[in-house]
Formats: structure tokens, sequence, C-alpha cells
């Protein structure tokens, strides 16, 4: 048998079973072989039939007895058997609706069962069966690590792979190794083989963590050369395509002359680099990585003023409409002063500007665009692009590369709040380089968060009227827009009716999401903005980049419902001004995770903290949300594999510096080729 050996004439199994493996995509050998446990079940406490704790799950080993088929009075089929273990102890045991068992097992034989354990009222202990296995010496099922497969289906189980994958494991030898023998030495690896044996069948914790390490390092390192293969084919070819911005020492006196404010150390360092990187011909790919309220968007205002002076032109792309028109509002207050011409361009901008504002900015009489997604519209074109900045890249998908391609090649500023450590977002964002603003502005109160029971819900809002009485404003965010049947949670319109009426029938109440038309959206923002509204009930549109300094309370209801990195981003909306500043998290949910993440929130200010420990407790799929991120497809790396991250990258840069050819690692070379391959069809 060969790797290559198709799975069909490997297994002996059923025909409804070989479909369903091909339903599942695994045709050959090597592929059941290389599908990995998501995780594993300790069974390896196998305990005396006297021993049982009552109320648990057990894993017990004993002689079976007295095996039969009972009929209950209700028509159900259960088998039933007594488990003799040592010292004359027993138990009974009961499967429900697994008749095939009488097939398999005979009394007298041996095995190790796992399930729960109950008592009776007179003592006696009794077992509902959830697995068995007969002894032998090599347990599958029980009396050890257990893999636990992702099931494929009814028929692809995880006990299926268990025992179709494990005498699959001595092919693992046969696996080609993609790393070169010198990184696994350097690198005091694990060998191949081996560790994809105890990724399956590990002996203990340690020798799955060690073989996972290897597999880790391994896929890491595939990730990271190609990204950085990307980069350096991606400068090769643009090399001399983009405009040199020259770093002028006179301008950027000028424009940080007219800021109430002196830059930090972070946003000095952060700018040094990116101007750096426009003064070269080759077009800037950088992200600008920073805290909520960190100041990223001064920084690219300053990049964009010395594009624009050098006589390019810029663009500004936003999420949404509300953050587009915030940003239009501060560059227009910003740069007019120094003469720059700007305009908005969003969805909702009427047909007539729209047209006037391209016919502008095609015939180079407008500077500097602002808006959404509507600027990457195939009939929006510009004299000469030279920078374009994107914010909360992560919000965009694919779609932004249209804006790049139709203009030429600007130099890209991607700007993202999600923090996440630097070596995590070269890998992540791969082919960008990372710059990162780690400081808040001085002078920032720090906001004061508490979660709020339940039976103090009512003082909260007394408290509250207080605080508006005393000139603050106040957001109330809540997860959903309508009511909802099937979830308990308060939606931002019945929360509105309820406050307005209700709990603030004094104060001005306003509603803010995302179903409202641009136009309400707008007004009621400026409405909040100028003071007009005291208490915004909101849902989660207000998460981007709003900035209302007046605002100093923000209440989450139902905030258990949020992961930490956007409740982290909600309590970014206030502790802007001069106030203190308060979050106040009301919670209905008991569930243990859910309360760590809330405990975090008020332990800890820092979104970097934060973001480290919700990749923890949810892990990245649930942290950073759909492959639209960017965010890779790992098997068994995680992104909180610092070092093997930070190793794997060193040995990328170490092998794309010797053998940028790739001459030397020809497998190398297939696999990443096919990688890419891969990659251009998800796209
Ligand atoms: P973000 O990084 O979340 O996009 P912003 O760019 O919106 O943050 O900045 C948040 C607020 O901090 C803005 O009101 C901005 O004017 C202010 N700000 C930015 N840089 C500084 C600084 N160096 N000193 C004081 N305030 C600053
Ligand atoms: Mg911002």
């Amino acid at each position: 048998m060969q790797l290559s050996t198709p799975l069909s004439a490997a297994l002996r199994t059923t025909q409804p079973h070989l479909k369903a493996l091909k339903e599942a995509g695994f045709t050959t050998v090597g592929e059941l072989l290389t599908y990995y446990p998501r995780t594993h079940t300790d069974l390896s406490a196998v305990r005396e039939v006297y021993d049982v704790v009552p109320d648990e799950v057990n894993t017990i080993a004993g002689t079976v007895m007295q095996l039969k088929t009972v009929r209950t009075r209700h028509g159900r089929v259960l088998i039933t058997a007594k488990l003799i273990g040592k010292e004359e102890s027993a138990i009974d045991l009961t499967w429900f609706h697994q008749t095939w068992v009488t097939r398999v097992l005979m009394s007298g034989d041996e095995i190790v069962v796992t399930g729960k354990v109950s008592q009776t009222p007179r003592g006696h202990h009794k077992m509902i069966v959830n697995q068995f296995e007969k002894i032998s010496s090599e347990m599958l099922h029980a009396g050890r690590l257990v893999p636990v497969y992702r099931q494929r289906g009814k028929l692809i189980s995880t006990k299926w792979l268990r025992e179709k994958i494990y005498p699959l494991l001595p092919l693992a030898d046969q696996l080609p190794d993609l790393l070169p023998t010198d990184i696994v030495e350097r690198q005091d690896l694990p060998p191949l083989g081996s560790s994809v044996r105890a990724i399956h069948f590990p002996d203990s914790e340690e020798d799955y963590e060690h073989a996972r390490s290897r597999l880790a390092f391994d896929e890491l390192f595939l990730l990271q050369l190609g990204a950085l293969q990307r980069k350096l084919d991606w400068q090769r070819g643009a090399a001399g395509s983009g405009t040199v911005i020259p770093t002028d020492k006179q301008l950027i006196t000028e424009f940080t002359a007219i800021l109430p404010f002196q830059f930090t150390q972070a946003q000095k360092v952060s700018s040094y680099e990116i101007l750096a990187d426009m003064a070269k011909d080759t077009p800037m790919n950088r992200l600008l990585e920073g805290d909520v309220g960190s100041g990223k968007t001064v920084v690219a205002a300053l990049a964009i003023y010395l594009a624009i002076k050098s006589g390019g032109q810029a663009a500004l792309l936003a999420p949404t409409e509300i953050l587009a028109a915030q940003h239009f509002k501060n560059f227009l207050q910003v740069l007019h002063p120094l003469d720059v011409r700007v305009e908005l361009l969003t969805g909702s901008t009427p047909a007539k500007a729209k047209k006037e504002i391209s016919a502008k900015l095609k015939a180079g009489q407008l500077d500097l665009v602002v808006g959404t997604h509507a600027l990457l519209q195939e009939h929006v074109q510009f004299q000469s692009l030279t920078l374009a900045v994107i914010d909360e890249q992560h919000r965009f998908g694919v779609e932004q590369r249209t804006l790049l391609k139709k203009d030429g090649t600007p130099h890209v500023l991607s700007m993202t709040a999600t923090p996440i450590p630097r070596t995590l977002a070269l890998t992540i964002f791969g082919d960008q380089d990372v710059s990162i603003i780690d400081e808040l502005p001085p002078g920032r109160t720090p906001i004061i968060t508490r979660i709020v029971p339940k039976k103090k819900r009512a003082d909260s809002y007394h408290w509250i009227e207080s605080e508006v009485a005393k000139g603050r404003q106040v957001f109330i965010v809540c997860p959903l827009v309508e009511e909802s049947e099937t979830l308990e949670v308060r939606s931002a319109k019945v929360e509105y009716k309820r406050l307005s009426e209700e709990v603030f029938p004094k104060l001005t109440v306003g509603l803010l999401h995302g179903k409202l038309k641009p136009r309400d959206k707008d007004a009621v923002m400026s409405d909040f903005s100028a003071g007009k509204i005291q208490v915004l009930v909101a849902t989660t549109v207000i998460e981007v980049g709003i900035d209302v300094p007046n605002a100093s309370i923000m209440l989450i209801e139902a905030a258990d419902r949020f992961g930490l990195a956007q409740l982290h981003q909600l309590r970014g909306r206030v502790g802007r001004g001069e106030h203190q500043s308060y979050c106040f998290l009301f919670s209905e949910s008991d569930e243990p995770e859910a309360s760590e993440r809330l405990a975090a929130m008020v332990e800890h200010t820092d979104g970097f903290k934060l973001a480290e420990i919700d990749l923890r407790l949810r892990g990245p799929g649930e942290v950073f949300g759909t492959r639209q991120s960017g965010i890779p497809d790992l098997k068994l790396a995680r992104l909180t594999d610092y070092d093997l991250i930070k190793r794997s990258r060193d040995e990328a840069e170490k092998l794309l510096a010797a053998d940028p050819e790739f001459k030397n690692h020809p497998v190398l070379a297939a696999k990443l080729a096919e990688l890419a391959a891969e990659r251009e069809k998800d796209d």
C-alpha cells in the first residue's frame, strides 16, 4: 500500500462508506492519513468497577456477563449486561438502540467501557454506555488519549475514522518531507512520520504537543514562505511603477503646525515608516495597526497631505457611510486651511453630484476623495491616484484590489484597529509591511468598566440620568435591530421605545441602526455629535470609528453575545474627551466562558491583551470571522503560537535570502505553486 493508493482499494468497507468518503473529499490513503483529529479525549484513566464515580462519565474495565436484548413496554430495544470487575464488583450496563452490540460482543469478553454512571436508590451502579472496546494490546477507543475527528456525515464517524486511520499509520514514514533537513536540525524538530502518528494516537499530552509543534511549524513555514515570496514577486514586478513622493520636511512642519496636539512617539515612528515607503518607486503596501483611539487617522492625513502636495491624488476608503462622513468632516477641517480640495462620495451621494465628483477626479481638479465602496465602482476614475488609504481594512474583502488595479499602482496604506501582535500580523497579512501604534495619546483617563447584575439595572439608569443632567451623553448598544422570537436579547427598536417612553421620558433619546436610510443615519449621528440627542440607542453600527468626545457612557446590552474585540471597539467610542468615562456591561448569561470574557473587559484596557485572551477563549475563526478577513485556515498551528510563528518566519526569510529562485528546493517550489493555485481558486 502507498499514499496514493485509492481508498476503495485500501479499505475494507461498504460502498456507502466509500461514497461518503468521496463526498467528503477523501480519495487516497494519504488524504485520510493527514486528516488530523480536532482534539483528543483523555480516556487513559481506566477505573476499577468498584471505584466508579456516580453522576460522572467513567471509563472502566471488566468482563461482560449476561448480555441480552430487552424489549421495554414502550417498544424500545435495549441491550443490557453486567460488567464484572475485580473483587466481585459489578455494574449494570445499558445500550440504547444499538442492537449491533450483540453481534460483536459475547458474554465472557473483556472490555473497556465509557459512559455516564448513576446510582440507583438501593445503591447499585448503572452505566449508560457511550462506547466500548474489547481489551487488546492496541486500544483505540479507550485506555489512552483518544482522537476525536470532525465527523463527516453519519457514516464517517469519529469511531470509524479511528479504526480506519490506525492501520494506515506506518505509511506516515512515506509522507514527503517538505522541510529542508538543515531547518529540521537547526530547529530541533521531530521527524515528520512519527509526528503524524503521534498527532493521531499520542502516548501523552507532551507527545502530542511535541508532534504538533513539528506539523504546526511546517504549516506556518509554508504560509510565511508563500507570503514572503508573493511580496518579493510583487515588489519585483511593481518596482519602478510607484510614484516617488519625497519626504518633504517643510510640508511635515506645515502640517503638524496646524494640529492642536503633538504626535506621540509611536505616531512619529509609524509616519516615518510610511513616508519612507512612499519615497520609493516601489508602491507601498503597508498595514497601520493601532488600538482604537490611538490616532491612526492623523498619521494617514499626513501621508495624504504629502502625496497631494507632490502633485498626486489620494483616496480614503471607509467601510460605512457614517465613518466616511466623519472622516470627510475631519479632513475638511484639517486639510482645508492647507488648500486641499476634498469631496465625499458614498452610495447616497446624489447621482448628479457623483457625476461631478467623478469628472473632477478624472480631470485632476480634486486632491482627495473620501468615500465608501462607491469609490470602487468602474466609472470612478482618477487622473493620478498616488495614495490609497483603506480604513478598517478587515471590513473589506478582495474588492479593494479593484480600486488598486484600475488606477495604476498607488501606494496603499491599510489601517486596522484589530490588535494583533506584530509577528502575527506579518503572518496573517503576509505580504504587507506592518507599522504599529502601540500607545495612546497622553492625558486620557482610563475608562471604568463594570459588569452590571440584573438587580442593579434600575440604579444604573438613575445614575445615567444624573450624568446626563451634568451634560454628558450616552450610548446604549443592543445586539439586534428588531425583536427576535428566538433570542431573548434586547433589540434596539424595542429598547428605544422602552427607554424613551418609560425610563428616560425627560431626555432626548435617539435610535441608530444599519437599516436606517443613510441620510437618516447621518441626521441622527450629527444630532448626537451636536449634543441634541442625549441618549443614543444603537446597534453595532456605531462600533467602527465614531468619535464624539462628549459621550462618556457606553452601556452594552447582552454583552456576552459580543466578542472581546468587538466589546473593546465599542468601549473605545467613549473616553475620547476630558470627562471620566464608563462602560457598563449588562449580561443575562451565566455561562462560564461568557463571564470570563466580561471579566477580562473589566480587568484589561489594552486591546492587544484582550485580543490574546479572545484568541485563547474562542479561537481565530470566531475572533476574526470568515476567510474574508484573510485569516488562513490552519490545521494544527494556532495564531497564539508566537514562538513557532517567529521561528518559522526567520527560517522562511533565511531560505528566501539564500535561494530566492528555489533552485535548491524544487519540492518546496512545487508545493508553493500548488498552494498559490488554491488561493487563486478561492478568490
Ligand atoms: P483611531 O486610531 O481609533 O482611528 P483616531 O484617529 O480617530 O483614532 O483618533 C482618536 C482621537 O485622538 C481623535 O480625536 C484625534 O484627533 C485624537 N488624537 C490623535 N492623535 C493625537 C495626539 N497625538 N494627541 C492628542 N490627541 C490625538
Ligand atoms: Mg479610526
